[in-house]
């Protein structure tokens, strides 16, 4: 898109975003009205516009993918060189060229996982290694570290937050001790760290500062809901008391916070910049208005100050879905069906996603979508160049690489090396064995793509090399299986929201009210995903002939709610494709006594002329009966969140 072009694209408001080129500008706006895209064409436009050099901008985001995406719209409007990165990447890379010069010695290696560490730490305290409690730990001291407290200021801070860590805060306190002990003497750093010592290095050593602000001088944080206080210490550091910074984000979107993330920084912008300009953006161009209204409808039911009503732009679509279902497989077997449908009718598998509230509920979806013949991607869980079976093919293709022997061609050499480590020529069923295939063939895909261009085996490796310091996954096509954490500033034509049941969504242990309304903006993340096509589900019970112990959502009260239920008791026999689900319409009831509203003037309001507008006392007993009536032992450890 040429410089003229850039502007036209966008809207009154977005286009006062994009205009408004020397900071501080602050976007607050819901989900889908267009705050990637305007910041975007924000850069463009001032790089177009000789306000800054392409490569004095700094744009920062919080997924490589989404990091990925805004180089390639970035590209895509004629402004390539600008930096868009995750703030691990944009640290690490600074880390990583100063630290010889000003340290001296080699940088520190990155740790991405704490628990190795961590058993470690317990052996030296001679204390049991339980894994999903070391996961818990972990989550703790990664708390503990964005939220920059000592290991000896761990319990009282974490009684005053209220954190609710299974884990005794004084067995967390010497397991953070011991950790970060064991992770100075060898020289490691998680994430973390990286973001303290570069902060750190630049305060130490004014001629480092002095160089990166002289490269960096144009800053958008893109998600800015979710910054969490040792990001925003890297930030302001990297700004050094200047204000050309353009942050967007959406309060109700905050997903990050049980990680020390804050909206605060967010709606307090103008109050930290008194001259800041605020812009907000009500117009949704995402999603169709039924996906808007039951957006609407979720954020009206969530504890926020933030309404941030979303005015829908696109034409009419389907009504969303919801449907129950008997049980998880059956839940998987009908999403599957539901995909089949809609890859028949034209949508391409990439458009269409899968979102779960944790990553171990992928497993139905990866069996079901491997009997159906439908090829998907797995998202969010580990990255792709820290697979174990990536890893070992880099290994053994390096190694391969350096003796380099001529006379095979690349893809054949590749696939020798790849079939030796599990690349067989059928897909097995799901699963691990799915996963590790699925890599395997990625990239032997990528060998084959690079050898069209007649690149050789120590291309490919370099290759390989690039992308991982990257974090780039070969793009492979597929339906997004992903959990909502990662769906995060997507979008697809056609998402599925599955399992979306009590104990789930809300997840079992969010006990107090800030951790259920946390969820609950999980919810309206994953609602504002889609384009047109929208499917919530659930499943009574686990299992084929389980008990039906299971029950939707209370999030659902009043999109489908108990008039839901009733339809359910109501519903016609299925056909016999679809005899274990039940499609329910959409009535909206009344959020507080749940009735079916039937004016038009009430269901604006989202409950009953007659019904308190304070819903407070009708929530919280909704988390007494929850509470009481959840079975201590579908405990889902916390490290399955992603
Ligand atoms: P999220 O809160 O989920 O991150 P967002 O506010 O960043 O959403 P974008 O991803 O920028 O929203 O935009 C949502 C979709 O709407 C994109 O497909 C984008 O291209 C499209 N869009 C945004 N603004 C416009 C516009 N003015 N005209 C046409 N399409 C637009
Ligand atoms: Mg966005």
């Amino acid at each position: 898109m040429g410089p003229d072009n850039v502007l036209a694209a966008l809207d009154p408001e977005q286009r006062e975003v994009a205009e408004a080129v020397r900071g501080p500008v602050c976007v607050l706006a819901g989900a889908g009205t267009g705050k990637t895209r305007a910041i975007t064409h924000r850069i463009a436009h001032a790089v177009h516009s000789g306000v800054v050099d392409a490569q004095g901008v700094l744009a920062v985001t919080f997924t490589t993918r989404a990091a990925g995406e805004l180089r390639q719209r970035l590209r895509q409007l004629g402004t390539p060189g600008v930096q868009a990165r995750t703030f691990h990447a944009a640290a690490l890379r600074q880390l990583t060229y100063f630290w010889p010069r000003v340290i001296g010695g080699d940088p520190p290696r990155v740790i991405e996982s704490k628990l190795p560490l961590l058993i470690d730490a317990c052996r030296s305290l001679r204390r049991n290694q339980d894994r999903s409690e070391l996961r818990d730990i972990a989550s703790e001291i990664e708390w503990a570290k964005v939220t920059q407290i000592a290991p000896e200021d761990y319990a009282e801070a974490a009684k005053k937050a209220g954190r609710t860590s299974p884990v005794a805060p004084e067995e967390v306190f010497r397991l953070y001790e011991a950790y970060e002990n064991l992770r100075r003497e060898r020289h490691l750093v998680d994430f973390e760290t990286i973001l303290e010592l570069t902060a750190a290095v630049m305060t130490e050593h004014r001629e480092v500062a002095s160089q990166i602000r002289q490269q960096y001088r144009y800053f958008v944080v893109d998600e800015y809901q979710d910054v969490n206080p040792l990001q925003k210490l890297l930030l302001d550091t990297w700004l050094g008391g200047r204000d050309d910074l353009c942050v967007v984000g959406d309060p109700n979107q905050t997903i990050y916070s049980f990680t020390g993330a804050t909206p605060r920084y967010l709606t307090g912008f103008s109050v930290e910049h008194p001259n800041a300009t605020v812009i907000k953006l009500v117009r949704d161009y995402r999603s169709t208005p039924q996906v808007v209204s039951l957006a609407n409808r979720v954020l009206d039911r969530a504890r926020t100050p933030h309404k941030l009503a979303l005015i829908a732009q696109r034409p009419d679509g389907p009504e969303p879905v919801f449907t129950e279902y008997d049980d998880e497989t059956a839940e998987a077997e009908g999403v599957a069906r539901a995909v089949r449908k809609l890859v028949g009718g034209g949508v391409p598998t990439r458009e269409i996603a899968v979102l779960f509230r944790v990553n171990a509920q992928s497993e139905a979806y990866e069996q079901a979508f491997a009997k159906a013949g439908l090829p998907y991607v797995l998202r969010g869980a580990d990255r792709f160049f820290e697979r174990p079976e990536v890893r070992q093919a880099v290994v053994l293709l390096r190694g391969a690489a350096r003796s380099a022997e001529p006379g095979d061609t690349l893809a054949s050499t590749v696939h020798h090396i790849l079939s030796g480590i599990g690349l067989t020529p059928e897909a097995p069923g799901g699963g691990k064995a799915r996963e590790k295939w699925e890599s395997l063939k990625a990239l032997a895909d990528l060998a084959e793509d690079l050898a069209a261009t007649g690149a050789d085996l120590p291309a490919f490796v370099a290759e390989l090399e690039r992308r991982a310091g990257e974090q780039h996954a070969p793009p492979v096509e597929g339906v997004t299986l992903a959990s909502l954490h990662a769906a995060k500033g997507l979008e697809w034509d056609a998402v599925f929201l599955v399992g979306v049941t009590e104990g789930m969504l809300p997840i079992i242990y969010a006990e107090t009210l800030d951790q259920i309304e946390e969820e609950r903006r999980l919810l309206y993340v994953g609602v504002t995903r889609a384009r047109a096509h929208l499917g919530l589900s659930w499943a009574l019970a686990r299992s084929p002939g389980g008990r039906r112990s299971r029950k939707p959502s209370r999030f659902l009260d009043g999109l489908t709610g108990r008039s839901a239920q009733k339809s359910r008791a109501a519903a016609p026999a299925s056909s016999a494709s679809s005899a274990d689900r039940r499609q329910v319409a959409a009535p909206i009831s009344c959020r507080v006594c749940g009735k079916t509203l039937a004016a038009a003037a009430e269901q604006k309001l989202g409950r009953c002329a007659g019904c308190p507008a304070d819903y407070d006392e009708a929530l919280l007993d909704a988390l007494k009966s929850w509470r009481t009536g959840v079975a201590k032992h579908e405990k889902i450890p916390q490290w399955a969140i992603f």
